[in-house]
């Protein structure tokens, strides 16, 4: 392996998230076996032929070799010339080739073909056919999102300094003659970044969906609203930014401490968010928008508080945690309220599922209010999670009457919940989540906590963790696990203030996420992907990401075993 100087993350982050002893979750680090060292796996050097992340479906090496040069030309034969686009610029700058963009030629010489063609319909809506020859590479698919993820795959072929923005000298531009064939084994490969804890800003949302789309990710679940800010403009709430977005300080911890009195606020207008929103389109990457209810709602409720059970005055959050404070389920304002916010949602973002949250909301509030507690008696409820329920349903009711269905976290899977809300598994309730699969086929998102939350130290999920998770639970055989859209890694930001954290607690565990979500189970191997990961990451350097080093993604045994006391967030503490 090439010799390479690792970079650490900034003294600021010296502490770990481990100094954030907060709660011990039920987990044994001995069930699973660590590395003992990444120089283990990738101490033989880099040996793999086929440096692609995540490993394609099939893969067949040709003799030769296709030698990109100044006089070739992007033949196109799509619907649109967005991807001839696309990989003309990413060409263009780092060879400094003309790489015109032509209508597609038969001949197809010195050329690199790009085509729609329906004769491959049995790749699926994201497969491809990558063909590379000494004369042509041809990138063929069903539909365009294929032959985007085809390009994802010549990319990484490429010398990495394909990813410089500006002209390279002395490279070969050469990339070794081979067929591939792929489809992705999961329809759902998300990533989840909480702006609500810490606001990061367009361009950091930007880059990540440029990253996402290098690793073949095609749902950016954005969760837009917390307790500790609000961070999407709705036009016809404006104390929600106005008010909503901004914290008087933040807190270095949970209930009851000082905060740093340092003001943090930010959001996105309408307008930046349609910008993203077709950012991410022309990547094939959906954004499903997450609206907190009708818990984690503070910061919506210290703008507008006759939304909630007692009237307020609130504050937004300084500290992280769960509060008792939430949308008030009795009074009917507050469903005309979430209904007009949703109406704002809905214009801005095309996705067909619309995430409304449903996590950590305590009861103590609506067992106490008038309004609630009239509701409960007059719906013929019996208790207030029936009532969670109720307003669950009235939510997704009114998504399905606008032509989307409604996802939630698994706290909304309770008996009656409607037949077509998605539910995205995290934590508990393992045994309703297998019969919700088994004998409903409940459309369901896999985020299991233990395995794929990012904000995990190293410790607690080292990168091996990270890459052995399987999304299927055990227990179902593959026609049970048909629903199971896939999986969805999220990244919560108590302790990721900016970009540079981000990419810390990111990278390179996400792309090892990625490989699961895209890989076949029976093709994956830690070994060979560890081998193939230097070189991924060689791009990521070229890219500016500042991802973890990797003599720190698989910690000593002994300090994994103290990963348990490393966990960031108070999962367990649900009072009421
Ligand atoms: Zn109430």
């Amino acid at each position: 392996m090439q010799e390479r100087s690792w970079r650490s993350p900034a003294g600021a982050y010296a502490l770990s998230p481990d100094i954030h002893v907060r709660a011990i979750w039920m987990v044994s680090p001995l069930t699973y076996h660590p590395l003992k060292d990444m120089d283990e796996l990738i101490g033989a050097g880099y040996t793999t032929q086929m440096p692609i992340i995540p490993l394609p479906s099939r893969m067949e090496p040709c003799s030769g070799a296709f030698q990109l040069t100044a006089d070739m030309v992007i033949l196109a034969d799509l619907p649109d010339r967005w991807n001839a686009a696309y990989l003309h610029d990413l060409l263009a700058a780092p060879t400094g080739f003309p790489l015109p963009v032509r209508a597609f030629d038969q001949a197809g010489k010195n050329a690199i073909c790009l085509r729609v063609d329906p004769a491959l319909a049995s790749l699926g809506r994201e497969g491809y056919r990558l063909a590379v020859s000494p004369e042509a590479v041809t990138v063929a698919a069903p539909e365009t999102a294929g032959v985007f993820y085809g390009l994802q795959s010549l990319r990484q072929l490429l010398p990495v300094e394909v990813e410089e923005r500006q002209p390279v000298s002395g490279v070969n531009w050469q990339v070794d003659c081979l067929v591939i064939t792929d489809r992705p084994r999961f329809s759902w490969r998300g990533f989840m970044l909480d702006e609500g804890r810490h606001f990061q800003g367009k361009e950091t949302v930007l880059r990540t969906l440029d990253l996402m789309a290098l690793q073949k990710l095609n749902v950016f679940h954005w969760h837009l609203t917390e307790d500790q800010g609000w961070r999407i403009e709705i036009k016809k709430y404006p104390k929600l930014t106005g008010i909503g977005s901004r914290r008087a300080g933040t807190s270095n911890g949970f209930a009851g401490q000082a905060h740093d009195g340092i003001p943090h606020g930010g959001f996105y207008t309408q307008a930046e968010i349609r910008e993203i929103v077709a950012y991410a389109a022309e990547r094939h990457i959906t954004i499903v928008p997450e609206v907190e209810m009708p818990g984690h709602a503070l910061a919506a409720l210290a703008a507008y508080p006759e939304f909630s059970c007692t009237g307020g005055p609130f504050e937004v959050a300084t500290h992280f945690g769960i509060f008792p404070d939430i949308f008030c389920a009795g009074k009917e304002s507050t469903f005309t309220f979430l209904q007009d916010v949703l109406n704002e949602v809905l214009e801005l973002f095309p996705s067909p599922t619309i995430h409304i949250g449903g996590d950590e909301a305590p009861k103590k509030r609506w067992k106490a209010c008038p309004d609630c507690r009239r509701r409960i008696r007059e719906e013929g409820l019996r208790n207030e999670h029936e009532l969670q329920v109720y307003f669950t349903n009235r939510i997704a009711a009114y998504l399905d009457s606008k032509g989307r269905r409604a996802m939630g976290w698994n706290e909304i899977l309770q008996p009656g919940l409607a037949r077509n809300a998605v539910v995205q598994f995290w934590v508990r309730g393992r045994a309703q989540m297998l019969q919700a699969l088994r004998k409903d086929q409940r459309s369901m998102v896999m985020s299991t906590f233990m395995d794929a939350y990012l904000d995990h130290a190293y410790t607690l999920m080292p990168l091996s963790r990270a890459y052995r998770y399987e999304p299927v639970p055990k227990e179902l055989d593959e026609k049970e696990a048909v629903s199971i859209l896939g999986p969805e890694f999220p990244l919560w930001t108590e302790w990721v203030p900016d970009r540079m954290r981000l990419d810390y607690q990111a990278y390179p565990r996400l792309i090892a996420m990625a490989e699961t979500a895209w890989t076949s189970r029976d093709r994956k191997d830690l070994g060979d992907f560890c081998r193939r990961l230097p070189r991924f990451l060689a791009r990521l350097d070229r890219l500016g990401v500042r991802y973890a080093p990797l003599r720190e993604v698989e910690p000593a045994r002994i300090r994994q075993l103290f990963g348990i006391f490393s966990i960031a967030r108070p999962q367990t503490k649900i009072s009421g």
